[in-house]
């Protein structure tokens, strides 16, 4: 998105254009930019094998799923639902990995008769699905080497305390499971949280996954996760994806000469891939001057866009009814009857009511995690390729909230 003679542009249309068009409020995503993001990690890491799975539930609409497939990506899917969805998109079921985190052997299974790949976070599905398949299907551990990383406790997974992954401690105890039931370890894994700043930490997980991978004769790859730190606030420092790129591909690729053949080297970014891809944009009900604070109300509120009540997490938001302009300070709300805020004191062009604001950072975790409170219908989505806008996904209507309702006499 740019400005472009007084106008906020996205791949050359105005975005008041497409909200006035498709109605407000509106997620829209930037296809060009989930594309450049994909190219500049797969650049980063040109000097070892490496392989991109994008991690579905950051922005699950079939269209983005597709776009990545046809970037030559492969899936990361945490639910059966997510693999369906993959499997619908054209993905081939061996470029899915299916992570899911205490979810039932059964799940597990009906993902197995899918083909796709399977990726073991606790031990008691290790036993299970050794007994039940030996080395038939091999499969991926997935690792908690306990680095404490991620931006917050909601989003941090390699704690001491987290419930994902086998302890890197319990890997005698994975070995001797593998061995008495005969099974294949194709790959290793480890996540270890969202919001990683710090290249040491990711390079400090990789040495004792690398440590740990030496003890499997059988890998074909290893599974670094994700955690790609990118700006939400003009100052925001990201991870610096080229250095790391340079610093694990070279230890990686010096791993695979002692380890004695050449491993696949995989990350499964969401939110790198696609957070600065999108826009929120929603529609100024009232501007509302009160004693001490100056509030724009909107016409959505958590149910659309949680992050910022879930995990307090700082959206840049931008008049785009008036791109340039005397400035003010605003509080941004919702509609929703709950204290939904999105922002405290952001300096905007004066508001007006039916102004436009947009939300930047609004691809990850956004849609996804919209719900119905309030009786609402989610919004719809549109996607913008290749200077076109398409919509890809309808907004709900009053019938979507009741389909499932079994009306009984009373
Ligand atoms: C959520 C998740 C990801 C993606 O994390 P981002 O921070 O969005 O990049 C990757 N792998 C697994 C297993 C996950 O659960």
């Amino acid at each position: 998105m740019e400005i472009k003679r007084n106008q906020y542009v996205i791949d050359g249309l105005p975005v008041t254009k497409i909200v006035e068009k498709y109605g407000s409020p509106l997620y829209i995503y930037e296809s060009a930019k989930m594309v450049s993001q994909y190219q500049r990690m797969t650049d980063a890491f040109r000097d070892s094998k490496v392989r991109i799975y994008y991690a579905a539930k950051a922005l699950t609409n079939l269209n983005v799923l597709k776009l990545f497939r046809e970037l030559g990506s492969g899936l990361d899917a945490v639910s059966i639902q997510e693999v369906r969805l993959g499997l619908k998109a054209g993905f081939d079921p061996q470029d899915i990995i299916y992570t899911p985190n205490c979810v039932s052997i059964e799940e597990i299974e009906a993902a197995a008769k899918l083909g796709v790949r399977i990726n073991i976070d606790n031990i008691s599905i290790l036993e299970q699905f050794g007994h039940k398949y030996g080395n038939n299907i091999p499969v991926c551990v997935r690792i908690n080497p306990h680095i404490m990383a991620g931006g917050n406790q909601k989003i941090s997974t390699g704690h001491i305390d987290s419930k994902f992954g086998i302890s890197i401690y319990q890997v005698p105890l994975v070995k001797r499971v593998v061995e008495t039931n005969n099974m294949r370890v194709e790959g290793l894994h480890m996540h270890t949280g969202s919001d990683i700043l710090d290249v040491d930490v990711f390079l400090r997980g990789a040495e004792i996954i690398l440590d740990t991978a030496m003890e499997f004769a059988e890998l074909d790859y290893i599974d670094f996760g994700s955690g790609f730190k990118v700006a939400y606030k003009p100052d925001d420092i990201e991870t610096d994806i080229e250095m790391l790129g340079t610093h694990l591909s070279a230890r990686f690729n010096d791993f695979c000469k002692e380890y004695g053949r050449e491993l696949t080297l995989i990350f499964e970014p969401g939110k790198y891939l696609v957070s600065e891809a999108g826009y929120f944009v929603a529609r100024t009900n009232v501007v509302k001057q009160t004693t001490s604070t100056v509030f724009a109300g909107l016409d959505t509120g958590m149910n659309h866009f949680i992050r910022p009540m879930f995990y307090d997490a700082y959206h840049e938001v931008v008049n785009i009814s008036k791109p340039t302009g005397k400035t003010r300070i605003y509080t941004v709300v919702g509609y929703i009857c709950e204290t939904d805020t999105f922002g405290w004191n952001r300096k905007m062009t004066e508001v007006s009511e039916g102004d436009y604001l947009l939300f930047k950072n609004a691809g990850a975790y956004c849609y996804a995690m919209a719900s119905n409170y309030n009786s609402r219908v989610r919004p719809a989505e549109v996607m913008v390729h290749k200077g076109k806008d398409h919509l890809v996904r309808k907004r709900e209507v009053l019938e979507d909230l009741t389909r499932n309702i079994v009306e009984i006499d009373l």
